[in-house]
């Protein structure tokens, strides 16, 4: 199965889509990790992002693509897979839409996680996770055994740079404005399944589950 996540940063979007990745035997491909492991690789494209990302804006719709053409259809090509943090943009939209042509594939749903913007907030700057394996934690609702020490690997927990108040308003903002109407853009496609996920991790996975009929 090849689906879409949307939804504002914060909403659960990582979290979700590792839990449907269990279910279904899928990857999880999310455009925010792979250039934060080019940024911790020290890579040129890393650094450059890393300027992007720190000030909450979007990288380049054309260094998107290229990542994102690279990952499904050239370097490997996974038969299911969650695609999480993008597209993000109309262009984007378009730029898979014109790579499943290509590639005589089609995307099976895009689902639109939806949630009140002070549940939001309150998740991000509560968001800490894991400076060697990048697991999510959330400091009132998935704490870890010891403060700030990863459960998995003992690594150390930090705040994302991009996940200080300022900088989050810029991002919701950029959302609204940018990546909002790709809603509508797959709700005219006819692929869009919308999900409450002002809930916990579990319900909200009860409700993916439905939608999906799984
Ligand atoms: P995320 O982990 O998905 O919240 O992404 C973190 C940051 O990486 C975003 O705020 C953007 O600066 C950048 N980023 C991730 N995915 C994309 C994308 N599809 N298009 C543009 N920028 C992106």
């Amino acid at each position: 199965m090849k689906l879409i996540l949307l939804g504002p940063p914060g909403v659960g979007k990582g979290t979700q889509a590792q839990r449907i990745c269990n279910m279904l035997n899928a990857v999880q491909i999310s455009t925010g990790d792979m250039l934060r492991s080019e940024i911790k690789s020290g890579t040129k494209l890393g650094e450059k992002a890393a300027k992007i990302i720190n000030k909450g804006k979007l990288v380049s719709d054309d260094i998107i693509l290229e990542m994102i053409e690279n990952r499904l259809f050239i370097n490997a090509k996974p038969a299911s897979y969650i695609l999480d943090g993008f597209p993000r943009t109309i262009p984007q939209a378009v730029g898979l839409s014109k790579m499943y042509e290509k590639h005589n594939e089609k995307l099976d749903s895009v689902i639109l996680l939806e949630s009140p913007e002070d549940i939001i907030i309150e998740r991000l700057t509560a968001r800490r996770s894991c400076k060697k394996c990048n697991k999510v934690y959330h400091l009132v609702t998935m704490p870890p055994k010891k403060d700030n020490i990863c459960d998995v690997c003992s690594g150390e927990l930090v705040q994302r740079e991009d996940d200080k108040p300022e900088t989050i308003k810029k991002r919701m903002k950029i959302y609204h404005e940018q990546t909002m109407p790709l809603a509508n853009y797959y709700r005219e496609n006819g692929l869009l399944k919308t999900v409450d996920a002002s809930g916990t991790p579990d319900e909200v996975h009860e409700n993916v589950k439905k939608i999906l009929k799984c």
